[in-house]
């Protein structure tokens, strides 16, 4: 008899992975993972980890995949996150310091590669795109849409910011359903090359630091980043505006869309110079209608044995590049707490309570001062009314995000699980 606990993962995106990369390593559970998509993939964009990400990777056994194709900005920068500047005129405001890891960022696709050597991929199933689940007294039955099931003895809802396994939770607990909120922004995305960039910075004789360190250029319901990916060789590009009055999409609206660039120039035709030269070198600019969860009440099912982590749980507006790094850090805490070889039936609602006592309350700071930080750089807010003022708050504004002892929470884990199997 097949002793072994059986814990099923639905979603393989980042916070999936990751995680299950750690869980297969454990030989007391059983671990599946149900991935909607003929196979895992990740958009052409770069992503961005604060100090507490990449400590969360380092966490999850995957410092040196992401290490060996991660990119840091040259000295004297390399600890600079962004220079915040003016975006009507690039007058340099302040930069955000994170000692030893500044700005830390990948390719997506060259990140999801790299977690994917650690995932065995007999253990992943895909096209299994999970529409509903039901519980008995044995067991959990995740039931898919191409109409077979499986079952599970707990199942974790990795399953992004449209997740079915969020329906379920919420629903047994009588919660109300959580529909993803259109915040009123839209952001243009590309990537270029950071030769051509760097080349037409200096012709117009501009600031080479514009092209060279990570950039965040801030104005009225707008702003723009910048950040390197591909070991330099290219400048991830987003460009955001908005208008908070919009709080719902017009029906039939896609997500996700390729624009034309006259479009995104016509937006930002009052900025500076050197935007102009950014946004022009984008070849095929598109643009995403950008969406949040509301905090939720619970992660957990009324069981304790279904529970959320990433989007599915906490998807928020990208305005501290922290959305993936806190999936990361949920990642962190299951690894913890399903480490403890013991681990029964009857102890997983603990396990589910500890990892939301410890998960929850983060995730939604940073959901709610993520929003709040898109304010702010975007003159929204009347608590920080000038450029001066702006750039004076930034500069320590995430230090708390990016300082956060997780190594405490992963003591604190597998305590509370030693202490459970024990009794
Ligand atoms: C413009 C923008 C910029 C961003 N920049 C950053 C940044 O710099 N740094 C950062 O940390 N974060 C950033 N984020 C946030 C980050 O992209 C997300 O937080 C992260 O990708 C979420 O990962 P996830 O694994 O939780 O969910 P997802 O990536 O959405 O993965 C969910 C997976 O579940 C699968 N799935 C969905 N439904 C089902 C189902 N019913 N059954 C089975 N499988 C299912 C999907 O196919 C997918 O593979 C940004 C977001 C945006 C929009």
């Amino acid at each position: 008899m097949n002793k072994k606990l059986r814990v099923a993962i639905v979603g393989g995106g980042i916070a999936g992975l990751a995680l299950a990369a750690n869980l297969f390593r454990y030989k007391h559970l059983d671990v599946i993972l149900y991935e909607a998509a003929p196979q895992f993939s990740e958009i052409g964009a770069g992503i961005s980890f604060g100090a507490n990400a990449v400590k969360a990777i380092e966490c999850l056994n995957l410092a040196d995949a992401y290490h060996a194709i991660a990119d840091q900005v040259n000295e004297p920068f390399q600890d600079v996150w962004f220079q915040w500047r003016n975006g009507y005129n690039d007058e340099y405001l302040s930069s955000s310091i994170a000692p030893q890891v500044g700005q830390s960022s990948v390719h997506r696709a060259d990140f999801l590669d790299s977690i994917l050597k650690q995932v065995p991929r007999e253990q992943c199933y895909f096209n299994k795109k999970l529409a509903s689940l039901e519980e008995t007294a044995e067991h959990i039955i995740l039931n898919f849409q191409d109409g077979t099931s499986a079952h599970a003895d707990y199942v974790i809802g990795a399953d992004g910011i449209h997740s079915a396994v969020r329906a379920y939770v919420l629903a047994s607990q009588n919660l109300p359903t959580a529909h993803p909120q259109f915040s009123g922004t839209w952001a243009y995305r590309g990537i270029i090359q950071y030769q051509d960039f760097k080349q037409a910075i200096e012709q117009a004789g501009l600031d080479v630091q514009i092209a060279d360190v990570p950039q965040m250029l801030l104005g009225k319901d707008k702003h723009i980043l910048t950040f390197p990916i591909r070991r330099g060789e290219q400048i991830n590009i987003v460009a955001f505006k908005s208008d908070r009055s919009q709080k719902t999409l017009p029906q039939g609206t896609a997500w996700t869309q390729a624009v034309d660039s006259q479009t995104m120039l016509a937006d930002f035709a009052d900025w500076s110079e050197s935007c102009q030269i950014l946004l022009k070198l984008i070849e095929k600019p598109t643009i995403w209608a950008l969406h949040e969860l509301a905090e939720l009440d619970s992660y957990q099912s009324a069981s304790g044995r279904v529970i959320l982590m990433g989007d599915a749980a906490h998807a928020m507006l990208p305005h501290q590049g922290a959305g993936a790094g806190q999936g990361l850090e949920d990642a962190v805490i299951l690894a913890a707490l399903f480490e403890q070889e013991s681990l029964t039936i009857p102890v997983l609602p603990k396990l589910s309570q500890v990892y939301e006592d410890l998960r929850k309350p983060r995730a939604c700071q940073v959901q709610r001062t993520s929003r709040e930080s898109g304010e702010i750089y975007e003159l929204y807010s009347s608590d920080y009314l000038s450029f001066e003022q702006i750039g004076e708050h930034l500069i320590h504004r995430f230090d708390w995000l990016w300082q956060y002892p997780i190594e405490r929470d992963i003591v604190f884990a597998k305590t509370q699980m030693n202490i459970q199997c024990a009794s």
